[in-house]
């Protein structure tokens, strides 16, 4: 069997300390809404609700190397491209349904990321009653540093999540800060869609979401996880 164009390729990230360089390879991006109370807060909300999902294209990946700088064009139609720094979990065992006590068994590692998003577009689109993919799954849209096995880091409460923006701190807070916690997050996603192997979950922002321009650099970091370092160009 041949495919009568060409097939598109596997979306794939790094992973820490691979063996000849085995990748991660991606098949849905997950992300939660409004997962630390004090961003919910400076997006207008309460702060507290029930956890909420969107996703992202696949090919939305932008691959961002440890000790490299990924190069992000600068989107089209928007005049407010914001960052928002994730710590994301990459799954690599499927299910349906699943309990959150048995949630952590899915878990093949974890990753910073950044959900970035066209603010502007997005508000327009709330404000319309209209989907958010244009503010949130165009390309380029989810840079990510290499997957580290969960065997290989501990990511608790203590865990400090943090970005900064040509070396100013923008974001900066711990995991614990979650609404909805990774257990939660998969019990609930799982009852709504069946995950499988190569499924991202953007696990949430937390507050100082702010815009950026060409030029300037993001650098993101999830203590004993990762970072990943991100310039905007033209
Ligand atoms: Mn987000």
């Amino acid at each position: 069997m041949a495919y009568v164009i060409p097939a598109p390729r596997t979306v794939s990230v790094p992973v820490k300390g691979a063996a000849d360089g085995d990748e991660f390879p991606v098949r849905r991006i997950y992300c939660v809404g409004r997962n630390y109370v004090e961003h919910a807060i400076e997006m207008g909300h309460t702060g507290r609700e029930a956890p909420f999902f969107f996703l992202k294209p696949a090919d939305a990946v932008l691959p961002a190397r440890e000790g490299e700088v990924a190069a992000m064009r600068y989107p089209s139609l928007t005049k407010s491209l914001h960052h928002e720094v994730e710590l994301v979990v990459a799954i690599g065992t499927g299910g349906r349904c699943i309990a959150a006590e048995r949630a952590m068994d899915h878990v093949w590692g974890y990753a910073v990321g950044l959900d970035m998003t066209r603010r502007d577009l997005q508000n327009d689109m709330k404000k319309q009653g209209r989907p958010w993919c244009i503010g949130k799954g165009f390309d380029q849209a989810a840079p990510i540093g290499a997957i580290v096995p969960a065997a290989q880091c501990r990511v608790g409460p203590e865990t400090a999540i943090e970005l900064k923006v040509n070396g100013s701190v923008r974001q900066a807070s711990t995991i614990g800060k979650l609404i909805w916690s990774i257990p939660e997050i998969i019990e609930q996603l799982s009852a709504a869609w069946d995950l499988a192997p190569g499924d991202l979950i953007f696990t949430g922002t937390p507050e100082g979401v702010a815009a950026v321009v060409p030029g300037d650099t993001l650098e993101a970091r999830v203590d004993g996880v990762g970072s990943l370092a991100v310039k905007i160009v033209e």
